[in-house]
């Protein structure tokens, strides 16, 4: 299967439900999430965060609300966001209510967790009120306490019916625009929990790991855990959970939906391992190049090759490439040799040069 391969995958049907403009479930596109790591309180951090996410390819950003000061925050941080936002909130229904005021497009709040049912239905009218949708979010750690007894821990099973039990919260309220996580920092855990809920509703699933760690095997355990749920048809919205500048996030994110044929955004680039064939500053080349493509929008394929000999036949998908050789380089396009530039120094500027181009005749050819 190559990149142009259609995906296999078949998604589980689940009914739609509205965030601001945005349809989730119901077949629609699976949604890029992340969470602002700012103080929510300090509206221009947060609003600076919120637009550096949404320009990486975030399409719902999540906010953390810890008292009342942070719900007003969400007016103002609202107003200059281009992409859906979402309050999140433990414990405290008020600041749920005060986020609704503040414009947020949706919750996310467990309703078993803000003191009883007459809490549940002040939070399900004002949610009704506006149209906001409600993520109930169940985390290996949060599961309650009588179901940690009843399932010897934090199982798949024991998450599962807790989730069970905020969404019949909510469904006494005649409340559906309903989405529901069920994160474990273990991927066998995940994994079951989700496919056992996918069994018993129909309602749309964010699906993520939780505290997936550092940016390598964050990057490594939401890959694998997210991508065996997607390839299994699993999840609505998704989001790549690692420690520190949630930024990196969207590269994994995307980068994991391309690789499994669902959706694509901007440049792809392939890079060659480098070998004991390997006559030039290969990875300099290839992280300079990476930098380059971070903005670019259009679907321009580019590789990045040690070797002559090898390198253009194995990138033969590539609009553009570059193989490496002693003090030279050669540039091809779809595998085919088009041009020789000598002298390392010169590699990266004629190349940077030649992407320009064709990055150039592709947006042409977009517009
Ligand atoms: Fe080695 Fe050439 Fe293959 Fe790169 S493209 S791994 S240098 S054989």
């Amino acid at each position: 299967m190559n990149a142009e391969t259609p995906s296999p995958i078949v998604r589980r049907k689940t009914r739609a439900i509205r965030l601001g403009d945005m349809l989730i479930g119901g077949g629609n596109p699976i949604r890029v999430q992340s969470m602002t790591n700012t103080d929510t309180r300090d509206v221009q951090a947060s609003i600076a965060q919120v637009l550096a996410l949404a320009e990486a390819g975030c399409e719902i950003v999540r906010l953390a609300v810890l008292d009342e000061d942070a719900a007003r925050a969400l007016k103002e941080i609202k107003a200059a966001s281009p992409v859906p936002l979402i309050a999140d909130i433990h414990f405290d229904h008020r600041l749920a209510l005060a986020s609704l005021e503040a414009g947020v497009d949706g919750l996310r709040i467990n309703p078993g967790n803000i003191g009883g049912q007459d809490k549940v239905a002040a939070v399900v009218h004002a949610a009704k009120a506006v149209g906001a949708p409600i993520r109930i979010g169940v985390n290996s750690g949060s599961v309650e306490r009588h179901l940690l007894e009843k399932f010897g821990g934090p199982t798949p099973e024991a998450m599962v019916e807790s989730a069970l039990g905020h969404v019949r919260m909510l469904e006494d309220e005649n409340f559906d625009q309903i989405k529901i996580s069920l994160k474990s920092s273990s991927v066998p855990a995940t994994i079951a929990a989700y496919t056992r809920l996918a069994d018993v509703v129909d309602y749309p699933l964010h699906i993520g790991i939780t505290e997936a760690g550092t940016p390598l095997r964050g990057a490594t355990k939401s890959g694998v855990g997210l991508g065996i749920l997607l390839w299994m048809g699993i999840g609505d919205t998704l989001r790549v959970s690692l420690t520190g500048d949630p930024l990196p996030e969207m590269d994994v994110a995307w980068e994991l939906l391309r690789c499994l044929g669902i959706r694509r955004r901007g440049a792809e680039m392939v890079s060659c391992p480098t070998c004991g064939r390997t006559e030039i500053d290969l990875a300099g080349l290839a992280q300079a190049v990476e930098q380059k493509l971070r903005g670019v929008q259009v679907p321009v394929k580019v590789a990045v090759m040690g070797c002559v000999v090898n390198g253009p036949g194995e990138a033969r998908e590539a609009d553009i490439g570059l193989a490496g050789g002693r003090d030279c380089a050669v540039i091809f396009r779809k595998g085919e040799v088009v041009r020789k530039v000598r002298g390392e120094a010169n590699v990266l500027t004629e190349f940077m040069n030649e992407l320009d181009q064709i990055i150039q005749e592709f947006e042409n050819r977009c517009a």
